[in-house]
């Protein structure tokens, strides 16, 4: 059940060109403190249920005949951060990414349905060496500050309480810097006012969606 859902989003980021070569990667929180996920050193398009791993927090393999993806500490991570999320998705879909090795943060607050669903702002984690100190506890912050975050100088990360909820933010999140990037020539989006960003916030909020530094 749950391989079968991995597999299908594994298709999903792959036909959607959210990834290249061995790019990505995605893991489901398990009963037990275990986690599945996707194998290091695979197209997405090409993983097969045989190919994927179960691992505990720390990364160990349980069970599968591959090695874990070395960003299993970003997922780690956020799992720690947010007990309650039951997935998490790494991919370098090309406009987000485009934000993030351009340096530039990506701004949320242009769009009111997306506020809605996603959270006032996406968190945006300094640059850092693959598995440099520092960064797990970046990621860590991120995770309690919102729904979704740009890795600078590398990628987007978004996490949801299942599978489907980080596919569809992760989409959202593409979705934005896509649009943001288009109003470029345009001018650019226009934020919106104060008091409308606190509002959809607070529905934000009442959706039970909000990450805790949002909370009162
Ligand atoms: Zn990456």
């Amino acid at each position: 059940m749950s391989a079968e859902e991995l597999l299908r989003a594994c298709q999903w980021l792959d036909q959607k060109g959210f990834v290249a070569n061995h790019d990505g990667n995605i893991s489901m929180r398990l009963p037990g403190n275990r986690f599945l996920v996707t194998p290091t050193a695979f197209r997405k398009g090409d993983i097969g249920s045989a190919d994927l791993l179960v691992i505990d927090i720390d990364g160990k393999v349980l069970s599968g005949r591959h090695r874990v993806f070395s960003e299993w500490q970003l997922h780690r991570a956020v799992f720690q951060a947010r007990p309650g999320m039951g997935a998490v998705i790494h991919c370098h879909a090309p406009s987000s990414t485009a934000f993030a090795v351009s340096g530039r943060e990506l701004a949320i607050d242009f769009m009111p349905e997306a506020i809605v669903s996603l959270g006032p702002k996406i968190a945006h984690v300094p640059y850092h060496r693959p598995g440099a100190e520092g960064m797990s506890q970046a990621v860590h912050d991120a995770a309690r500050a919102a729904n979704a975050a740009l890795l600078m100088g590398h990628g987007p990360l978004a996490w949801g309480l299942d599978l489907t909820m980080a596919l569809a933010r992760m989409e959202l999140l593409e979705h934005l810097a896509s649009i943001a990037l288009r109003s470029v020539p345009l001018g650019g989006p226009t934020r919106l006012p104060p008091e409308e960003i606190e509002a959809l916030s607070d529905k934000h909020r009442r959706a039970g969606l909000a990450a805790p530094s949002l909370l009162p």
